[in-house]
């Protein structure tokens, strides 16, 4: 608990340093009545705005690695649940100049809405981050004689090796914003839902793939 409540601090002060420069920077503008203040006040709302994401992500993460709220499983349309992702993350992928595509045949999976559904935005996210120069985020379903394979594939930086051996252990991270507990959290949800993830580097030219095995729905399950 010491441990944790320490990476706590440590997550929140990153966003924060931002959010206060920025607030000294807006009043020093008014106070010399800058031109081009209204300019300044856009740009540090929008960073401010991201900021406050960023907080909420660190919030929710944490809160969730804790073991969250228990999980409730039930039959899930998962076709439906990955255009809601994919179209949660459409503005942020045409800031980094990423093409998104969705393939495969629908299924109606075994789980935990709010737990898979943030399994997923953490692997999109992962995927997202790993392309700051473009590139393609191949989102594929494939049925299985028992389960749904659903793979999300970037084209980006890669997995580095120290990565590679330590990806779901919480709070290993190579980013400077990360907290390194995106994995960690959707390795637990998966297994508490019956299902499988793993992470490999793309056999495609470069990138990523992350591969995830869910269970199908019950046929009598509403
Ligand atoms: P965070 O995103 O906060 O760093 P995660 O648990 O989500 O934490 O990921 C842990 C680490 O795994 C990342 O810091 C990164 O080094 C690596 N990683 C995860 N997904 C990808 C990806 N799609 N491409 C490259 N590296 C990745
Ligand atoms: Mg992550």
């Amino acid at each position: 608990w010491r441990e944790m409540a320490r990476q706590i601090a440590h997550e929140i002060k990153n966003p924060l340093t931002p959010i206060q420069l920025s607030l000294d920077l807006l009043e020093r503008a008014r106070r010399e009545r800058a031109p081009g203040s209204e300019e300044i006040l856009e740009r540090t709302m929008g960073l401010m705005r991201r900021q406050v994401e960023h907080l909420r992500q660190i919030a929710n993460d944490f809160y969730e690695f804790t073991g969250g709220r228990k999980a409730v499983a039930r039959a899930l349309p998962l076709g439906a649940l990955l255009d809601e992702v994919l179209h949660l993350h459409d503005a942020w992928a045409v800031e980094r100049k990423v093409e998104m595509h969705k393939d495969g045949p629908d299924a109606r999976v075994w789980g935990d809405l709010g737990k898979l559904r943030r399994v997923l935005v953490n692997l999109v996210s992962n995927a997202l981050q790993a392309m700051p120069e473009g590139g393609q985020l191949f989102v594929a379903t494939r049925l299985l004689a028992e389960g749904v394979e659903v793979t999300i594939r970037d084209t980006g930086v890669g997995l580095t090796p120290e990565a590679q051996a330590h990806l779901f252990e919480p709070y290993f991270t190579t980013k400077s914003e990360g907290t390194g507990l995106g994995l960690a959290i959707a390795k637990r949800a998966l297994e508490e839902m019956g299902g499988e993830i793993e992470l490999v580097p793309a056999e495609e030219g470069r990138g990523t793939l992350a591969r995830l095995r869910l269970a199908l729905a019950p046929a009598e399950s509403a």
